[in-house]
């Protein structure tokens, strides 16, 4: 009996629970990404679909491990800008150590600037012909590229703690959208080279940015549209009972948003696929015909219940 309770406790633990776009959310727009793709890149991404989607949050499962893991999947502009287009926070990272404490630098997230690395790091596996890191980059590049373009991955007012509206955060970007993506068109824009890259990412950045105001407006719109008993419902889990946002709630939240999650979805998605295509023409456009085939390994690692550092 204590074997199977230990056996019970240790599956709890190695399960982290959804976060950023949900792992629904990230495996989706890995896997979109890859159909934004052509000829052998296409071939090659497509072959390895299976990896690409389920190493899609890898990134987050990280946060369960290492503390500063947290930093590389946020931006908090609204620290650094008054008013937009962000121009302060584009100035080079050196530059900004300069200007601001890098305490602040350093809580407030280092997204964009860990994706441009990421890119790099990217661009040399190709060069190498390194499948298992192009793979693994690849889908750590999916993960904080979606992230990024989630408006509250880029406010400081990440879950509505600022505001009165807890739980904003996952009602945006797991809860609605698993709840209404079979109704998204998802057909994604080819991807194309990205001749600027860290302008690129932070032009996501900023429209994310100028949509977080919306998100939280249009919670607040919904709080004002039901009365109490009509926001929130119970929902049973392994025998317990949590209290969550009512149907009516995720329903009317959703009417309100006019389709941001299913454009910030697609967008994702041509972004990932074009940081990819980006990286493999800049390393010279290495043949991909691997011989070898990835066998996966099962993920024993026990996690942590709780994430380090910043908490969804
Ligand atoms: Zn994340």
């Amino acid at each position: 009996m204590r074997k199977i309770l230990l056996m019970l406790f240790l599956i709890h633990l190695a399960i982290p629970k959804g976060k950023a776009w949900g792992f629904f959310g990230h495996k989706l727009a890995n896997e979109l990404a890859i159909y934004t793709l052509r000829g052998d890149l296409f071939a090659f991404y497509k072959s390895n679909l299976d990896f690409i989607r389920s190493h899609a949050v890898d990134a987050d499962k990280r946060r369960y491990l290492v503390e500063d893991e947290g930093y590389n999947h946020y931006i908090d502009v609204d620290y650094f800008e008054k008013q937009m287009p962000i121009d302060t926070l584009r100035l080079p990272l050196d530059s900004l150590y300069i200007l601001y404490d890098s305490s602040l630098l350093k809580t407030s997230g280092f997204g964009p600037w860990n994706l441009t690395y990421k890119y790099y790091s990217l661009k040399k596996a190709f060069e190498l012909k390194d499948q298992m890191r192009i793979l693994k980059l690849s889908a750590d590049i999916g993960h904080y590229m979606s992230d990024l373009h989630v408006p509250l991955h880029t406010n400081s007012n990440y879950n509505g703690q600022k505001s009165n509206q807890l739980g904003i955060h996952g009602l945006w970007e797991t809860r609605t959208l698993e709840k209404y993506h079979t109704s998204y068109w998802l057909h994604c824009k080819e991807a194309a080279y990205l001749y600027d890259l860290r302008s690129f990412i932070w032009d996501r950045v900023e429209e994310s940015y100028i949509l977080s105001a919306t998100v939280l407006q249009m919670d607040s719109l919904v709080k004002t549209e039901l009365t109490d008993a009509q926001e929130y419902s119970f929902e049973e889990r392994n025998g317990k009972k949590y209290k969550t946002f009512s149907d009516k709630y995720v329903s009317q939240y959703h009417k309100l948003l006019d389709g941001m999650i299913e454009e910030r979805l697609k967008a994702s998605a041509y972004a990932i696929g074009s940081i990819w295509y980006t990286a493999w023409i800049d390393a010279g456009q290495p043949d991909l015909q691997f011989q070898s085939q990835i066998f996966e390994h099962k993920d024993t690692t026990v996690y942590r219940e709780k994430m380090l550092g910043r908490q969804e």
